[in-house]
């Protein structure tokens, strides 16, 4: 649960980003609208080891330069013109190399930060960094500690933009594919169950855990889970968190069962498709279709309408991209593990829904077969399949990157910050 301060912050920053958003009306009639000012609503101090960084948390990027001054000694930050909305005891706590601080506009179009030092200081590398989660910048000036002669010298060099107090050009955001793995079921949502007991949702969330980890050491992929921990995650919950994170790829992860037929074995890659590809297929996607009924929750609420969100062509180009996804990964999965006889099939999952991630669900075995069971349960087994995961979405990113990639017209199609 997000704290209330937080909920607070998240809504303040929403207005602040809203009123940056909007030009500035124009002033005497004739004068053309111009960006409104930066709004600051965040200053946090943070010290370690000699250093203390002030952080300001602003609508978007501006250029910072700063230098530093004796008798008093300060630390001297100037920027563009800055709203300044924040709390009236920001400038006034202590921390490390800093006495206080000050800020507001200096002139006509531009504002300061003035920090009383504590001690002597220099200015590092002035950083600034964009939060994903929603858009917010951050601004970090580190001030580090110096003895009074490298002090007096910086002061007096008579270059009040010292070239390394320069702020550096905004960082591109973390442009890696993001991975969104999902682990079925969940809570409440035992899945399949097998016959010794075992739940689907515990076989599922460990192998997906294990999927995770193989992407992250590889750190070519920012990778996120549906759900973390063994708790119930409505399927238009799973879809939408996907979508609002933007997610490059979406993996469902599940494990079948049927009592009835023990012999049945292997995996099955399914994408989705208003038409099955054959009666079990549909049968399945029903089965799981009915995760949230089992959970108690009312039914799944309406998919997106489509035709309203992207054109047909995004839909289209995205179906293709699972399509082709699902069959690299048939190719990578075959040698390393049993499939079924038909291993690439199509029916209408709810989770698989989303218009604009390829998304596919794979169910890795049947909990019905005492073979697969005891291979879903191996540590060897997992760490292989894991494996050939990591290898198929390697194959399937660089082939998109020689393809082009729909996230392009998803991304300026969403441009509006996501909160929390
Ligand atoms: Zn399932």
């Amino acid at each position: 649960m997000p704290s209330r301060a937080r909920l607070i912050r998240s809504a303040c920053l929403c207005l602040a980003l809203a009123l940056a958003g909007a030009p500035v009306a124009a002033q005497n009639g004739d004068k053309p609208a111009g960006p409104a000012p930066a709004v600051a609503i965040g200053a946090d101090l943070a010290s370690q080891a000699g250093t203390t960084r002030l952080t300001l948390t602003l609508s978007r990027a501006v250029e910072a330069r700063g230098f530093v001054m004796e008798r008093p000694d300060r630390a001297v930050i100037d920027l563009p013109e800055v709203n300044f909305q924040l709390d009236a005891e920001s400038g006034r706590r202590r921390d490390g190399l800093v006495q206080s601080f000050r800020y507001g506009l200096f002139a006509p179009g531009r504002s300061r930060v003035v920090i009383d030092l504590a001690a002597p200081a220099t200015i590092g590398r002035i950083e600034t960094v964009t939060r994903q989660r929603d858009g917010a910048v951050l601004l970090t000036i580190p001030l580090q500690r110096a003895d009074r002669e490298a002090f007096r010298k910086a002061a007096a060099s008579g270059d009040p933009r010292p070239a390394q107090a320069r702020s550096a050009a905004p960082e591109p955001t973390d442009q890696r594919p993001l991975i969104m793995v999902d682990a079925g079921h969940g809570g409440t949502d035992p899945g399949a169950i097998a016959v010794g007991g075992v739940f689907e949702k515990d076989i599922v969330f460990g192998f997906a855990q294990a999927l995770v980890g193989k992407l992250e050491s590889g750190g070519r992929y920012r990778v996120r889970m549906t759900r973390d921990r063994d708790v119930f995650v409505p399927l238009a919950e799973r879809v939408r968190l996907a979508r609002e994170a933007r997610a490059d790829l979406f993996v469902s992860i599940h494990a079948d069962s049927i009592s009835a037929a023990p012999q049945v074995r292997g995996a099955t890659i399914y994408t989705n498709a208003e038409k099955a590809t054959d009666v079990e297929s549909a049968r399945l996607a029903e089965r799981e279709n009915r995760a949230d009924a089992a959970a108690g929750t009312d039914a799944a609420e309406a998919p997106p309408d489509i035709a309203d969100i992207l054109q047909e062509l995004t839909l289209r180009e995205t179906r293709g991209f699972s399509s082709g996804f699902a069959r690299t990964l048939m190719g990578q999965l075959a040698p390393v593990m049993e499939m079924s006889s038909k291993p690439h099939r199509e029916a209408r999952f709810m989770v698989l829904r989303s218009p604009d991630v390829p998304s596919v669900l794979v169910e890795l075995g049947y909990l019905s077969s005492k073979h697969d069971l005891e291979m879903l349960q191996s540590p060897d087994w997992r760490a292989s399949v894991t494996g050939s995961m990591a290898k198929a979405i390697e194959l399937f990113f660089t082939n998109r990157a020689t393809l082009g990639r729909p996230a392009v017209t998803r991304r300026s199609a969403a441009a509006a910050p996501v909160l929390p």
